[in-house]
This record gives structure tokens, C-alpha cells and sequence, in this order.
């Protein structure tokens, strides 16, 4: 396994200033077209899973904190609040408050369930200077978040559909260490109290859990303060556990809210949220496939997928042509010209890249391209046509294989 700081930054993907601060990363090209790629697939698969998405504010008044719970249970990872007018606001700590008044700003009828509202948006945690570093510990979080306002029966559906959507991005991702953990409350006073809806929940997700065959293991003490979840657990470098992917089923946030639907009985009921994170922080995301992969990404992953390798001078314009074609398809590629060096300086400077393109005078004068791939596999020459449109199927469809059969 890999140390992704290290090659965070050798690689030039991310790196921090001491002017803007400890746990503060700044993306670079390669790194920020990682996670936009990231980005970009979460918010496919959820659009495609019936997700819509909305935007809310980084910023909440000290109540809404409140009556959330986190002010009581969670203070310790929160900022202080700013004074703004008399009024104390604070960086928020999670995107759920936010969703919670968003549902219930509007009424609501049973037809419009299972409603699913999904952000990647930004929240903030207090950590202490000392445990920062890379992309996993960070004050500034991106995270993938979605909450499905659902009837109690809709629940375990919810769940067992959100558990899919975690297993397909794993494999999407070349994620292959991802263990599963049931995590419960434990003994301190950080859970909210409220047996009943802590039994409940939880047996919702053990049956979510044994009806999906997943192998996992319970854990007490790290539920979230308001409800059990199922975690998704993936280990760095160093050994450290920590989660990427979660589920959990709350009733405790709509009790708070006072969220309600309209039943077919005409009468008001209380919806149950389940929180789905698919690939949880964009940091802790993108750090783990560097990881994983040492920064040789699934090829819809890579900051650049097409290394264009013209063998001499005379075949550069036909490299820019080539170049210009796969962009037009919506591929990221770029020409390393025959005068920066041998062709096997070249194609050892551009390993990481999944496809490397190389055009000699055969192929440029047979529409042509010898097409080598980054496991070392040269493959005959072939149309350029057929194999821009093989390279983009493999993206489009987030094939974690180079050249599928
Ligand atoms: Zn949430």
C-alpha cells in the first residue's frame, strides 16, 4: 500500500501552505480532475437511483445546531460561533440540519415518498493541529451526503438499495479491502436517549445487513449520537482504520425537526431519514484510491487517460490531431513530443497513464495507432476510430479493466 501524502505530492495531485493552514489542501490540476471525475460519478449514480440533488449553506445559526443535537453531543469537533449581528452562526458540522429544513419547508404527501435529497457539499470539523495530514484528516470536509425522507416500511429498502450503491462505486473505484461494520451506541452519554428508537433502528439494520449475505462485524461505541449506522471500513497505510462509505437510520433528526407527511388517512406522520454516504469525503475518498492504486487510477479515474507518443517530428501533427479527437470524445489525453525525449523516456514518463498512443509512419499514414496499454500489453495497430470509441466505452461504463474481452 501506498502513503497518498507522499504521493500526493510527487505526483502534484494536492498540497497544503502553512499561510491557509494545517488540514487545509488545495487541489492541483491532476488531483482536482480526480476528484471531479469522483464527483461527477456520484452524482450519476444517484440522479440514475431517483436522487435529486440541492445546495445549502455552509453556514447555520447556533439553533439549528440545537435542536440537530449536535450542540449537545457533537460540541467537542465543532468551531466556535461567530458573532454576526448578534446573531452567533457556526460552520456547520454536518449537511443533515440543513436537509431536515428543507423537507420541511414544504408539506409533504405519502405519494411524494420515498423522497431522496443528496449534496456534496462542504461541512467542517474542529481537529486539532496535531492528527492532520494528507487528505484524511482535514478541518474542511467535502461529503457525499444524501437523506431519504421515508415511510417506516420503505426503510429497509432504502437501506438495502443505498448498501448497493456503496458496493458498485467500491468496484468502480478498484476499492477491494472494504470490510462492513454495524455500528452501534456505547456506553458514554454521547448517544441520545432513547431506547426504543435505538432498538428499533438497529434492528432494521441487521436485517438490511443479513438479507444482503455481506460479511460484517458489530461494533459498540461507534454509532452516531442520534442513531446506529452501517459503515463501510477501509485501511490506510499506516494500518488506521477509518470509514469511507456509511447508512444509518434515523429517528431521532425528524423528531426534532418535527417532520411530518400526509398519510392516506389524511393525518399527519413522521417520516424516517436514512443517511446514505456512497463514497463519503471526496478527501478520504480520493485518498484511499491513491492508496489502493499508487496513483495508476481506473482509467475513468486518471488525470490523463491518453498518453499521444508521436515516434518522431513527423508524426506531431498528426499526434495534435489525434489529441484534438479524443478530447472531442470526451477523453483526457495529452502529446509528449518526440522532441522531449526517446520514446522510452516518454512512455516511462507517462506510465500512469491507462492508454498510451503511439504513431509511427505506418499508422499515421493508415488512419492508425499502436495502442499500448499501462499493465505492459501492446496491442497490433488498429483504426484510431476504433480505438478512441473502446477507450471511451471502458470510461463510460467505469471498467476497472484496461482492454475488457
Ligand atoms: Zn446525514
Amino acid at each position: 500500500m501506498y502513503d497518498h501524502r507522499k504521493l500526493g505530492r510527487e505526483l502534484g495531485l494536492f498540497d497544503t501552505d502553512p499561510l491557509i493552514g494545517a488540514g487545509l489542501p488545495y487541489w492541483l490540476p491532476d488531483g482536482a480532475t480526480v476528484r471531479q471525475s469522483l464527483e461527477d460519478y456520484i452524482r450519476a449514480v444517484e440522479r440514475r437511483a431517483g436522487y435529486r440533488h440541492v445546495y445549502s449553506p455552509v453556514l447555520g445559526k447556533r439553533e439549528l445546531y440545537e435542536i440537530s443535537g449536535h450542540w449537545a453531543h457533537y460540541d467537542d469537533d465543532m468551531y466556535p460561533p461567530m458573532d454576526v449581528g448578534g446573531e452567533q452562526v457556526v460552520l456547520r458540522p454536518s449537511l443533515c440540519p440543513h436537509h431536515a429544513l428543507m423537507y420541511r419547508a414544504r408539506s409533504h404527501s405519502y405519494r411524494e415518498l420515498p423522497l431522496r435529497m443528496a449534496e456534496l457539499g462542504a461541512m467542517y470539523r474542529s481537529e486539532l493541529s496535531g492528527v492532520l495530514g494528507g487528505l484524511t484528516r482535514v478541518r474542511c470536509i467535502h461529503l457525499n451526503d444524501a437523506h431519504i425522507f421515508c415511510t417506516l416500511d420503505q426503510v429497509a429498502d432504502e437501506a438495502a438499495a443505498a448498501l448497493e450503491l456503496i458496493g458498485s462505486a467500491h468496484r468502480a473505484m478498484g476499492l477491494r479491502n472494504a470490510r462492513y461494520r454495524l455500528s452501534l451506541p456505547g456506553a458514554s452519554g454521547k448517544y441520545v436517549a432513547a431506547p426504543e428508537m435505538w432498538q428499533q433502528a438497529t434492528r432494521i439494520l441487521t436485517e438490511v445487513l443479513d438479507r444482503s449475505g455481506l460479511g460484517y462485524e458489530a461494533a459498540e461505541g461507534e454509532a452516531a449520537f442520534y442513531g446506529p449506522k452501517i459503515d463501510v471500513q477501509v485501511t490506510d497505510h499506516a494500518g488506521r482504520e477509518s470509514t469511507l462509505s456509511t447508512v444509518q437510520v434515523d429517528f431521532y433528526q425528524p423528531r426534532q425537526f418535527d417532520l411530518h407527511y400526509i398519510g392516506p388517512d389524511g393525518g399527519k406522520h413522521r417520516p424516517v431519514m436514512v443517511h446514505c454516504s456512497i463514497i463519503g469525503s471526496v478527501e478520504r475518498a480520493v485518498a484511499q484510491l491513491i492508496e489502493e492504486h499508487g496513483g495508476a487510477f481506473p482509467a475513468w479515474l486518471a488525470p490523463n487517460q491518453i498518453a499521444v507518443l508521436p515516434i518522431s517530428e513527423a508524426e506531431e501533427g498528426a499526434a495534435r490531431e489525434l489529441r484534438d479527437r479524443c478530447l472531442r470524445a470526451g477523453l483526457r489525453a495529452e502529446v509528449l513530443d518526440a522532441g522531449s525525449g526517446s520514446l522510452g523516456a516518454r512512455i516511462r514518463e507517462s506510465r500512469l497513464a491507462p492508454y498510451q498512443f503511439v504513431l509511427g509512419p505506418a499508422e499515421t499514414a493508415n488512419a492508425e495507432v499502436a495502442v499500448r496499454l499501462r499493465d505492459g500489453r501492446r496491442l497490433p495497430p488498429q483504426s484510431v476510430d476504433a480505438a478512441v470509441d473502446r477507450v471511451r466505452a471502458v470510461v463510460e461504463q467505469y471498467d476497472t479493466l484496461l482492454w475488457p474481452a
